[in-house]
């Protein structure tokens, strides 16, 4: 290290922090190499990895060995994984850091920052910036990264990394003055690690956190767990800066002797340490101790000796208490003028101590009210965005809701067309099964009639004519007797069949009852419909000649109307049918009567006048 570094190094400002940080380094640092290599081991071993290790280990203890290692492992780099290079990178910095340019040492760190992505350089190099901006003043920025650090706590994965956090963050917010939420986080790691060494070290920075906020009690369960803990890992730093802190607390109740006891035991292990953490305060107790119980030399050695250790320029309430110290001995000596200039030298270590407290708390407070300010806005952009999501949620669901109307509504109204054309066919067919007759499929008696007498008064309206045909079948009786009924049936059946065969479409037949039928004929001059009738008969005669239809003879009489004769009134054109129809029973059967104009009725044809019955 060059003197001008040394000189900066003893400039940095010795918060509790600093001194927690470089154990905490160490105490990772040496857990990361296990085994700890030793300096012959690590002569043989030449893994980058455990020089790595080594050199981290090794970097404020013998800062020389480092920098030669450093040079070593750079030449070694080629090799290096992406993870080894980002360690060496780190370890560069580091020494940046520490030789006291503050500035390159962070665009180092930065540089690193924005490249790896392990997460246990990322943390430690992190850590590490926040040293330097600490050391460099820049206070608000180092408070902003703890606290970023502390929100991205849960990602932090390496044990060591995130034990480092916690224990950072606890001693920053001991130097802010904001003891509840340091406490916060030494439980955190002390619950997170049930080391030796970091029990040691957590509960020091617990006890001295205590102490500072005027709430050690003797009985405080973290000073004896961390004095034995310390014990158990040879930590004598640690342990006396506990003992300092129960000191403090006898002196301020007035209990000297205690007090004393407390360090006087421990002196020399306290000096041998040779730490300008500890020397300064637990010298400046005995020194303010000594002087209450008297002895007023050995108090002014013990405060010289704290002034000396802390070095130039240091400030912390120590000091200021080792000036009093002084100050108070001067006067009980009566050297005015000494006394004067130590309490001048007094006031100015407290100030420079309260500045340093307050410049923390200072530093604290603003990112703590920008952090609150950008939790505010992100509180307030939440519930923004909760408000936008609640009215497209809103808007989706009467969306939804609208949507859903319209598909039950289309269901509805689906469901009431499809009802209706069921309903509808269903009428039909209701209709028509009430229209039709059951056993031929033609019209039944009251649909022929309603029919016809449309049909009637179309044709009358017209002038036109139509003829009307009535059907009965000749000695049905004895064809259901000899036959049977279904025989009967199919007769039925058959005969409609082949008069339908000679029938347009226009044409309107209907079973009027029994085997009796009729047959409105439109635009149908009589004797065309004789003509028809005639055709209809003989074929209906003939059914029996055709093997596979009927296995008896059937015939059929027919009588004719026509409107030209009787006019348009169905039940009269009916009559008049119907007359000429027993006409031809009476003339002898299976023939055709025609009503004719002036004559009752007159026979248009006979056919084959083939009657079995009647043989
Ligand atoms: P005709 O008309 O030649 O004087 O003699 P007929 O034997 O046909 O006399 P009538 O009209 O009195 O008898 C009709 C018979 O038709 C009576 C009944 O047995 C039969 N009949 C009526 N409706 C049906 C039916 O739906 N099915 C069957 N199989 N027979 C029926
Ligand atoms: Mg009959
Ligand atoms: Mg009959």
């Amino acid at each position: 290290m060059s003197i001008a570094s040394a000189t900066q190094w003893r400039h940095r400002r010795r918060s509790w922090r600093h001194w927690l940080i470089v154990a905490m380094l160490m105490a990772c640092a040496i857990a990361h190499a296990a085994p700890t290599p030793t300096d012959a081991a690590l002569a043989q071993t030449s893994t980058i990895d455990a020089r790595l290790q080594h050199a981290d280990r090794i970097k404020r203890t013998d800062n020389a060995g480092f920098q030669s290692l450093l040079a070593e492992l750079d030449a070694n780099a080629g090799g290096m994984t992406a993870v080894q290079r980002d360690w060496l990178d780190y370890l560069h910095a580091w020494q940046t850091g520490y030789d006291g340019n503050y500035p390159q040492a962070l665009i180092r760190f930065n540089a690193l920052l924005a490249r790896t992505r392990d997460p246990t350089v990322r943390a430690r190099a992190r850590i590490s910036v926040i040293d330097d901006q600490i050391n460099s003043n820049h206070l608000v920025d180092a408070y902003a990264n703890i606290e970023s650090l502390l929100d991205g706590l849960p990602t932090i994965t390496d044990h060591d990394a995130h034990f480092l956090v916690l224990a950072s963050a606890s001693s920053m917010y001991v130097d802010a003055g904001q003891f509840d939420l340091a406490m916060r986080y030494i439980d955190a790691a002390l619950a997170f690690d049930h080391g030796a060494l970091s029990t040691c070290i957590m509960s020091a920075t617990k006890v001295n956190a205590l102490e500072r906020n005027g709430k050690l009690g003797l009985d405080e369960p973290a000073i004896d767990d961390g004095i034995a803990a310390c014990r158990d890992v040879g930590e004598t730093i640690f342990a006396n800066i506990i003992r300092v802190s129960v000191a403090n607390v006898r002196l301020g109740r007035g209990d000297v002797e205690a007090a004393l006891a407390s360090l006087l035991p421990f002196d020399a292990e306290a000096m041998a340490t040779g730490s300008t953490a500890l020397i300064p305060p637990f010298r400046a107790t005995l020194a303010t101790a000594m002087l209450r119980h008297g002895d007023l030399a050995r108090a002014g050695q013990y405060a010289r000796s704290a002034i000396e250790h802390a070095g130039v320029g240091a400030h912390s309430k120590a000091i200021a208490d080792a000036w009093q110290v002084l100050y108070q001995i001067a006067r009980k000596q009566g050297d005015d003028a000494a006394a004067l200039g130590y309490l001048e030298r007094s006031a100015a270590a407290e100030k420079s101590y309260l500045n340093a407290v307050s410049t923390s708390a200072l530093a604290y407070q603003t990112v703590a009210q920008r952090v609150r300010s950008k939790k505010d806005q992100v509180a307030a952009l939440q519930q923004q965005n909760q408000l936008l999501a609640l009215k497209r949620q809103a808007q989706a669901r009467s969306l939804l809701a609208v949507q859903l109307a319209i598909a039950l509504l289309l269901l509805l109204v689906g469901s009431v067309a499809l009802y209706a054309v069921r309903t509808r066919r269903a009428q039909r067919k209701f209709r028509d099964l009430a229209r039709r007759d059951g056993l031929t499929g033609i019209c039944n008696h009251q649909h022929f009639m309603e029919r016809a007498e449309q049909l009637l008064a179309a044709s009358r309206k017209d002038a036109r004519e139509a003829s009307m045909l009535t059907i009965d079948l000749d000695h049905f009786k004895r064809v259901n007797d000899e036959h049977g009924h279904a025989a009967g049936d199919a007769a039925l059946r058959h005969t409609v069949d082949c008069c339908k065969a000679h029938l347009g479409s226009d044409a309107i037949f209907g079973r009027l009852g029994g085997e009796e039928f009729a047959i409105l004929l439109p635009d149908c001059v009589r004797e065309r419909a004789a003509e028809l009738a005639e055709t209809m008969r003989a074929r209906i005669a003939a059914l029996h000649d055709l093997p596979a239809r009927l296995p008896f003879a059937v015939t059929a009489s027919f009588g004719i109307a026509s409107t030209r004769d009787v006019g348009h009134d169905l039940k009269v054109v009916l009559a008049h049918a119907d007359r000429s129809l027993y006409q031809a029973k009476r003339d002898g059967r299976n023939r055709v009567a025609v009503h004719g104009a002036g004559e009752p009725a007159t026979m248009m044809a006979t056919g084959n006048a083939f009657d079995p019955r009647d043989v």
